[in-house]
């Protein structure tokens, strides 16, 4: 099973300087989703211009990235274009006749074995090259904007982003959504600093299990996750919390599933709603990707009978190795 986006790939604005000439190529290419964990995907190499190393070379440039498929679900899973991964889009360059290839990841991190500099001669981070960098990066980074809106427009695909943890999450919310474990790794409960735990509880922060943005399809289906939480009815304020922190503070109005199916009658205050794909409740393992938060009302949070439709939204929020 497989399926492919089109993006663009390349800057406009052509580049000039003794040692190096980009010519402001722009490419279509075809990205070819395949089913499986961990894929890479690796573009053909591209003309973007010429270096002068040794002579004249033609510059090459491809993409490459890590993403993961679940074709029976329609899923698939990339990286955000900040999350500092190594899996995230990165845009390779290479002087034609070598074997110099330098990387320029989308995401501000180290890559150390990645390092531009260990090339003899292909070195864009150089006095002779300003801005060159920058210019590398910003391909990578709107590429994987790109992917993500050709994902997002296919309108089947449900898409899982990988993010780090928003700023702004109050403290006492971040607080309330860490677990305690036993020392087995059995969940006790959500943590609460005026209770004093005894000798050997593990405290899992919320950064472990925060996953990110999961976009899904138009008027797609979800349902209860059953048993979700230890205690539903005092995590609930900050679960949304969390939602509203990963989508710029800004507070949902509107039930998720507004009236939907129409033996529900949404009540006005929403709270984060513990979900998944699909169209049947159910229990979750922990340690599964496959939960995310939705504001949704209590009607509809307090009915695991019916499945539910991303009528008014479509952006969700997802938990990683969830509660593990
Ligand atoms: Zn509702």
């Amino acid at each position: 099973m497989s399926f492919c986006v089109k993006l663009s790939i390349g800057s406009p604005v052509p580049y000039q300087v003794p040692t190096l000439n980009l010519h402001g190529h722009v490419y279509e290419i075809e990205v070819s989703f395949k089913e499986g964990i961990n894929n890479y995907f690796t573009s053909p190499e591209l003309e973007f211009g010429d270096v002068h190393i040794g002579g004249r070379r033609k510059l090459f440039g491809a993409l490459t990235f890590r993403y993961s498929y679940d074709a029976k679900r329609n899923i698939v899973r990339v990286c955000g274009t900040d999350f500092p991964s190594a899996d995230g889009m990165a845009f390779i360059t290479r002087p034609e006749g070598t074997e110099q290839y330098a990387y320029e990841h989308a995401a501000n991190a180290g890559f150390a074995a990645d390092e531009v500099h260990h090339n003899r001669d292909w070195n864009y981070n150089s006095p002779l090259t300003p801005g060159a960098a920058k210019i590398f990066k910003d391909i990578a980074r709107s590429a994987n904007e790109a992917l993500i809106a050709a994902l997002t427009a296919t309108n089947t695909v449900s898409i899982q982003i990988r993010e780090t943890l928003p700023a702004g999450l109050p403290l006492e919310h971040y607080l309330k959504l860490s677990t305690v474990h036993n020392p087995d790794g059995k969940l006790i409960g959500t943590f609460d600093p005026a209770h004093n735990y005894g000798e050997g509880v593990q405290i899992k922060k919320l950064d472990s299990y925060y996953g990110g943005k999961w976009n899904v399809p138009v008027n797609g289906p979800f349902a209860n996750v059953i048993g979700s939480t230890p205690d539903p009815t005092h995590s609930a304020p900050s679960w949304i919390a969390l939602w509203i922190a990963a989508y710029g503070g800004v507070t949902p109005v509107g039930c998720t599933s507004l009236n939907f199916p129409s033996t529900v009658k949404c009540g006005p205050v929403l709270i984060g709603g513990h979900v998944i794909d699909g169209e049947v409740p159910a229990a979750v393992a922990s340690g599964s990707n496959d939960v995310m938060i939705l504001p949704i009302c209590h009607a509809h949070n307090n009915n695991n009978k019916v499945y539910m439709e991303a009528i008014t939204r479509q952006n969700a929020i997802w938990l990683s190795n969830y509660m593990n």
